[in-house]
């Protein structure tokens, strides 16, 4: 083990100099795994050229190139490519945005460097690194450890074997042991699922054994989402449907044309190049792309709102969450302890100060007292510091708090009361050394520490040294007032601090005194200890928790956080519940819950013992109407979520610890905190709450919400838009006209005023009434009764105004004669300017009233979304190129529009928009 820390050069306790850390870097790289290589610009285009209506379509293209339509082809191939090219383009924004989420997600690792303890994104160890291990810890790299209390590692990703491996940092193992059986040792990717340790860095990245066994770790397949499942259906239907009207368009056309064998080849493949560009543009192709967009984006404007999506699928799962489960301390509460209240023996001795500062005084019925006098009050601050993984760090100077906590708030707080006693916790570690423990466990409740006396000055601040005693070691334990009194045999006594055995009435007393203190919304710890003449080894630490001495209970206050009263409020509008699962006692929990409106009229308060008397079927029932679960473990949080679910309910779970895993796992929405969870949470979870904060979660549901409801609208525009031009086609052909658009028109209107308004209705900000709506069933289509009837009819009036277009572009250069539509050899170049610059313009003015699907756009304010407005002024000007640039009119069978003309078309396109206004009114509105 020394040996190992001077082979890396480093010392424990202060770990690396920067300087040494720089010149690591430099020379051993990042510590992470190589990924698989991206795909390339070109690859991805080439990807994109392979699907199938393209590849007919470069078919039609050079078919024509044979025979001679050189413009035709070279036109066809460009606008494919600029199609493929914004495909790639929107496939590698949505690619960006998730790499750089998984980027903010990934691990932190805790170490010394410069004598400091901080905590690093893990991609910045170097080998020497000292790094601090807890259970629930990925390990960071491959560590030799140099201390491990009750470690236990789980190497499943590593061996395959499941059974988490005890760790032992003093063995001492020969050079060629398997690395299974290495147990001073501790590899990166694998997880520390109990106790703790401190191990140095030995090999990080590709050095690694896993980086030896994956030497191209791939990347984690990106799954799809039920919604862009059923979208991808959607389009494959909607294709089919518009491959079979092609095949029709195809074979009409050729028969209207009379006499087959009197047709030239270039009359196929016109009616061909037609019915090929009707399939792309009418087939939503661009739909997936979109909707990973959207959802991306949205998952971005999450970040930012401190909820970190982990899943796509959790996006849309969030705007159905009918009840959230979440803890209370820190995410409910603002998780700054600060104690205010001890009771040793009967005495009340409150503690004044508030957060972290470390000045305060201590009352005894509101009179200062010293506490010199109370020997056995400072028994208890004792306990409470020596029984403590936290620390206090004099903060920076602009932080005006001055002080600053690592490590559990909840400990945090007991140092502070502490050191407004006078003690510190260096003091009080060389005197009383830890030589082992058992770590604090949700299920136990309690932690267990041994001490070894050690100064002579030890007696200052723990009256039961006695230099001559012969117990020189000290157990201390603290945790759940009644779990620890269960453990207790003796009572320490206020005035001569004597230790008297415990009688019935006595610890009635405590149990009193502890409800008074849970019922002011304190959280409390009881506090113990024992002295022991011996070590009893480390297997046999359980021992230590008998006969143990009852010190006093020890109470803080969380206030609950301010934002969380009115997040509750927005959340039981939007239909949902708020369900307060905690470890912590009834009263305190109902407390906090009434406090901040929690708890809702008729509503009980269950504890974790009431859940194990009751069946699944009796709890499924109880959940209907509890909203406070006290003193839970993490088991029962499991229950919960299953009998939750079992109501129908889609609930989100929040948790921290290793054993909340399972839960969060079960639960339709898996939330882990970001602040004070576990790596296990957080790779478990669909969620992470950078902030640990409820209301962060309300704000996720509202933008999934958002979300959802932008993917709708683009839907249902680009949708009514395919199904459209599928008919403008469609009829004509059948009734033996031309078809109003030609094959590169169809083309340019797929690019541009189908693709770029779509991406801005995914900018959307969301109607103002999203978050007074009930959550949407999970199994409600997307497109559903009421959007159905609004795409028939926007469909019908925008097929009607654009076939109108071409016959008045028609009978404007032909006089009067309908019938003369039906000869081929007429001029149709005008009827084919409006017909385009119908359809074109209603799709780009109907994409504001698109923005909201309840909402008249005049309301939410026509020009307030600027990326719609942006799409819609560049695809306006594409239009308006391809209608005034001279040479471009040959090629899209287009002319100049002139004033008179254009008073024709105006009318015509503002219709659409008029009757998708109506359509908001007359349908969407009606509930
Ligand atoms: P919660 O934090 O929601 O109260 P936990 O499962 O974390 O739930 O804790 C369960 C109980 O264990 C707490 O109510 C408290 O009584 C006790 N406890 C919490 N933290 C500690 C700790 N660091 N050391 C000892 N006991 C603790
Ligand atoms: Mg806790």
């Amino acid at each position: 083990m020394d040996e190992t820390l001077k082979s890396l050069g480093v010392s424990i306790t202060h770990g690396l100099s920067t300087a040494e850390v720089a010149e690591r870097t430099a020379k051993y790289g990042l510590n992470q795994l190589q990924e698989a290589p991206k795909r390339t610009f070109l690859q991805m285009v080439i990807d994109q050229l392979k699907g199938f209506v393209i590849i007919l379509l470069i078919v039609a293209a050079v078919i024509s190139g044979i025979l001679g339509e050189w413009v035709d082809a070279c036109a066809i191939l460009l606008i494919v490519v600029l199609n493929a090219v914004m495909g790639v383009i929107q496939e590698s924004r949505a690619e960006e945005a998730l790499a750089s989420l998984k980027k903010m997600a990934s691990p932190e690792a805790h170490v010394i460097r410069d004598g400091k303890r901080s905590s690093i994104p893990a991609t910045q160890l170097v080998p020497g690194d000292v790094v601090f291990l807890e259970a629930g810890n990925f390990i960071p790299a491959d560590l030799r450890l140099v201390e491990s209390v009750n470690l236990r590692v789980e190497e499943a990703a590593l061996t395959g074997e499941s059974l988490p491996i005890q760790k032992n940092a003093n063995v001492v193992l020969k050079s060629s042991v398997h690395v299974g059986d290495m147990t001073n040792c501790a590899f990166m990717g694998t997880l520390a699922n109990y106790g703790r340790g401190i191990g140095v860095v030995t090999a990080t990245g590709m050095s690694t054994q896993l980086g030896h066994i994956a030497t191209m770790l791939q990347e984690v397949e990106n799954e799809e989402t039920p919604l862009q499942k059923k979208l991808d259906n959607l389009g494959k239907t909607l294709g089919y449907a518009c491959l079979g009207v092609c095949a029709l368009v195809f074979i009409t056309g050729i028969l209207r044309a009379g006499d087959i064998t009197k047709l030239d080849a270039e009359h196929w493949v016109n009616q061909f190049m037609v019915a090929v560009s009707l399939a792309i543009a009418a087939v939503p192709e661009g739909l997936p792309a979109i909707v990973t967009i959207s959802l991306a984006l949205g998952m971005r404007e999450m970040v930012n709102r401190h909820a970190l999506i982990r899943r796509l699928s959790s996006v849309e799962t969030l705007g159905s969450a009918t009840v959230i489960c979440t803890d209370k301390t820190g995410t409910l509460t603002q998780n700054e302890m600060t104690v205010t209240r001890l009771w040793v023996d009967g005495q009340f001795f409150d503690i004044t100060g508030t957060g972290y500062a470390t000045e305060g005084k201590f009352l005894v019925d509101g009179n200062e007292i010293d506490l010199a006098n109370y020997p056995a009050a400072k028994t208890a601050l004792w306990v409470g510091m020596l029984n403590n993984d936290a620390h206090l760090e004099v903060a920076d100077q602009e932080d005006e708090k001055g002080v600053r906590i690592i490590g559990d708030p909840t400990e945090a707080s007991l140092l502070v009361a502490a050191a407004k006693a006078g003690a510190t916790l260096n003091e009080v570690n060389t005197s009383f050394p830890r030589t082992a423990e058992i770590p604090f466990d949700s299920d136990r409740k309690r932690m267990v520490t041994l001490h070894e006396a050690m100064a002579a000055n030890a007696e200052d601040f723990s009256p039961y040294y006695h230099p001559s005693s012969s117990e020189r070691y000290t157990a201390v334990v603290k945790g759940a007032p009644d779990v620890v009194l269960s453990l207790c045999k003796y009572m320490q006594s206020m005035d001569d601090q004597k230790t008297i055995p415990m009688d019935d009435e006595m610890r009635a007393r405590v149990l009193a005194a502890n409800d008074k203190m849970t019922k002011d919304a304190l959280r409390v710890l009881g506090l113990a200890f024992r002295t022991v003449d011996a070590h009893p080894g480390d297997e046999n630490l359980t021992a230590l928790e008998e006969d143990l001495v009852f010190v006093g209970l020890i109470g803080m206050i969380d206030p609950p956080r301010t934002e969380v009263k009115s997040a509750l409020l927005k959340a039981r509008h939007a239909g949902i519940r708020t369900v307060m699962i905690t470890g912590d006692y009834p009263n305190t929990a109902r407390a906090i819950g009434e406090s901040i409106g929690l708890i809702e009229p008729g509503h009980a308060v269950f504890t974790g013992a009431q859940i194990n008397e009751l069946s699944d079927e009796e709890l499924r029932k109880a959940a209907a109407t509890t909203d406070v679960y006290a003193r839970v473990s993490p088991e029962h949080k499991m229950r919960i979520v299953d009998a939750l679910r079992a109501n129908g309910q889609i609930v989100a779970m929040t948790g921290d610890g290793v054993n909340d895993a399972p839960a969060i796992k079960r639960a339709d929405i898996g939330i882990a905190m970001g602040i004070t969870g576990t790596d296990v949470a957080k790779q478990t979870a669909d969620m992470v709450l950078t902030d640990d904060n409820y209301a962060s979660i309300v704000a996720a549901v509202e933008q999934g919400r958002v979300i959802y409801s932008n993917i709708r609208k683009f839907v249902y525009f680009l949708i009514s838009c395919n199904l459209a031009e599928i008919l403008i086609i469609f009829i004509p052909t059948l009734l033996g006209l031309g078809s109003p658009l030609t094959a590169i028109q169809l083309l340019w209107l797929n690019l541009v005023s189908d693709g770029a308004p779509a991406l801005a209705l995914g900018t959307e900000k969301g109607d103002p009434d999203l978050m007074d709506q009930k959550p949407r069933p999970t199994n409600e289509p997307i497109i559903n009764k009421k959007m159905a009837i609004g795409v028939a009819i926007q469909t019908v009036v925008d097929t009607c105004t654009t076939l109108s277009a071409y016959i008045i572009g028609f009978l404007m250069v032909n006089g009067q004669t309908i019938d003369m539509i039906f000869d081929q050899n007429m001029d149709f170049t005008m009827a084919h300017t409006m017909a385009f610059v119908t359809l074109s313009l209603s799709e780009l003015i109907r994409a504001y009233a698109a923005r909201s699907e309840r909402y008249s756009v005049f309301k939410i304010g026509f020009f307030s979304n600027k990326w719609m407005n942006l799409a819609v002024l560049a695809s306006f000007l594409l239009v308006m190129f391809v209608v005034y640039v001279p040479f471009l009119n040959p090629i899209f069978n287009t002319q100049p529009l002139l004033l008179e003309e254009w008073l024709e078309v105006v009318p015509l396109f503002l219709i659409p928009f008029a009757a998708a206004e109506l359509i908001k009114r007359f349908v969407f509105s009606r509930d």
